[in-house]
């Protein structure tokens, strides 16, 4: 009863404040199984991000019991003769406030325990709620030796979360994005219908929500393929002083993704490192006292050094043959001699790597800080233009923060999906993750690395280079319409065919509600 009188309490302050005519009676006709809360501290995680540059505060949060509890409030909203928007909330790792909403509610899709992961040993896939967490997903697989293929860097992302984007990873250029590793969805749609969809059934939907951005459902239940788990990985860092060497092997090593498992690797990242920005790399405690190479002592390009990342897995059973393996398949590569790092650590471990580092910056007060994180997907054959323009340029030996870049093939990634990708076979990941710390000097403030980011993209504006945003955020429709190109009339038409009404994910400023 106190819950229903804050919800309609709630409701009539929004009215005032928004100037909506939402009848609240609407919301408070909502029977749910789980709990709709108007809780201040619901309604403030709900109004926040990772990237701690945007609040706003929800009517309510729905913490759902079941997807039928999605459905009943989406319906609800659809059918409501005012309208409220709804979103869903995976873990809240967006950084401009996608998975927000100051109009209706949004529904928190982690935490929500509705149902425990679903292994099937016998055809190789975990069933999962959608709001589940990578880490939860491949806790749960690992006791059957199992685990998805496809990853993302940080586990603590929710599978919904992910799946609207791409969810990407140095397996990518293998097994392609975790969105092409998925068997089948159960999605709530804007209209509010629970659907079952997969590449023949539904499959206008099923394509569209993955990558979609949140726009066309929700989606409440995932399948993803498996593989058997290995046990072990051998993690290799390798330096390069030259761009061009580096790009040339990292190529290489994607090229190799038909070739037998002993004959590739099975990851394949690198990251930018200028100035003081090893040091200051939160992924950089790999590199040892102990390393026979002294960073400073390496003649770097411009200034610039670069760091491929390299992991070949392996079962306990196959432990002997591991560094005659690994060894073949670093002596095809041009890096500095004797820059090699090597450690070797249970797959679990390797996966998990960067919550390692989170828990270190959380204890120095360094983790709830703003990210202002640019992600670009810039084209083969313009990547050495972005590295003299942007990496030996616009940085100007400041990096704040870890620079991802790694390659992948477009033919891994399935065009069918709403994400878009550079128009050329082979692209790479650029990644600027960088922490703003407004007493650490201008150069690592929020506006200085704002400005930044917006140099660069206009960088690639003037320069010709086709890049394209990953986990792109835009605010006004004609960009996304350039974001989309060719993709625009389909992903549109799906909006209209799943959301007529533009009730969800309104965070993404993609299209206005109609109320
Ligand atoms: P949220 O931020 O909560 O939501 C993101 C969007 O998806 C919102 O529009 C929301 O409405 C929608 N959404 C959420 N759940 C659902 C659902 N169930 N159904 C439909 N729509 C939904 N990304 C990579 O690809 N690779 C990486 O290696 C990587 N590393 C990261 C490391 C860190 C530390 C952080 C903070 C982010 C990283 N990301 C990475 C980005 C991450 O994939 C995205 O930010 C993703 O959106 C976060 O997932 P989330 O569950 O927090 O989603």
């Amino acid at each position: 009863m106190a819950t229903r009188f804050l919800l309609a309490f709630a409701i009539c302050r929004l009215i005032v404040t928004v100037g909506l005519t939402l009848d609240p009676t609407e919301l408070l006709r909502l029977e749910v199984e789980g709990v709709l809360s108007v809780e201040p501290a619901d309604l403030e995680v709900a109004s926040r991000d990772f990237g701690g540059m945007q609040n706003a505060e929800p009517l309510a949060v729905l913490h759902p019991a079941s997807a039928q509890d999605v459905a009943r409030l989406v319906k609800a909203a659809y059918e409501s003769g005012q309208g409220f928007t709804v979103s869903a909330r995976g873990h809240g790792h967006s950084i401009k406030g996608q998975a927000m909403t100051t109009n209706g509610v949004v529904v928190q899709m982690s935490g929500s325990k509705v149902a425990p992961p679903r292994v099937s040993e016998k055809l190789m896939y975990v069933d999962v709620w959608g709001g589940e967490l990578w880490i939860d997903v491949l806790s749960s697989t690992l006791k059957y030796g199992l685990a998805p293929k496809s990853w993302t860097d940080y586990l603590y992302l929710s599978v919904g979360g992910t799946l609207s984007n791409a969810g990407i990873s140095g397996q990518a250029f293998n097994h392609g994005p975790q969105i092409s590793n998925i068997f089948e969805l159960d999605v709530v749609t804007g209209k509010g219908e629970l659907l079952t969809c997969t590449e023949k059934q539904n499959s206008e939907l099923y394509h569209g929500v993955l990558g979609g951005l949140g726009q066309f459902g929700i989606i409440t239940r995932a399948r993803i393929a498996l593989e058997n788990a290995p046990h072990r990985v051998r993690w290799i860092r390798v330096l390069y002083s030259n761009f061009s060497a580096f790009t040339h092997d990292q190529e290489y090593l994607i090229s190799l993704h038909g070739q037998a498992a002993t004959q590739k690797f099975d990851y394949v990242e690198g990251f930018v490192i200028a100035d003081e920005g090893l040091i200051n790399n939160w992924r950089s405690s790999f590199f040892s006292p102990r390393n026979p190479v002294k960073i400073s002592s390496l003649n770097a390009d411009g200034g610039v050094m670069y760091c491929l990342e390299i992991t070949k897995n392996y079962q306990e059973s196959n432990a002997n043959n591991i560094d005659q393996e690994v060894g073949a398949l670093l002596k095809k590569l041009n890096f500095i001699p004797a820059s090699e790092f090597t450690t070797d650590l249970p797959y679990e471990d390797f996966l998990d790597r960067v919550h390692k580092a989170e828990l270190k910056l959380r204890a120095k007060n360094l983790w709830d800080v703003p990210h202002p994180w640019l992600n670009l997907f810039v084209p083969k054959s313009r990547i050495a233009d972005f590295d003299k323009g942007v990496f030996k340029g616009i940085l100007g030996n400041k990096t704040s923060g870890p620079i991802l870049i790694y390659p992948m093939n477009k033919n891994k990634w399935d065009a069918k999906t709403s994400v878009v990708t550079p128009d050329e076979d082979v692209f790479y990941l650029v990644a600027f993750l960088r922490s703003a710390l407004e007493n650490e000097g201008e150069t690592q403030t929020l506006n200085y690395l704002t400005n930044q980011n917006n140099r660069i993209l206009r960088f690639c504006s003037d320069a010709g280079i086709k890049a394209k945003q990953y986990l792109p955020h835009y605010t006004a429709q004609q960009q996304w319409m350039d974001h989309f190109g060719d993709k625009w009339t389909i992903f549109s038409k799906r909006k209209l065919d799943f959301d007529p009404k533009h009730i969800l994910a309104t965070g993404q400023r993609i299209f206005k509600p109609f109320f």
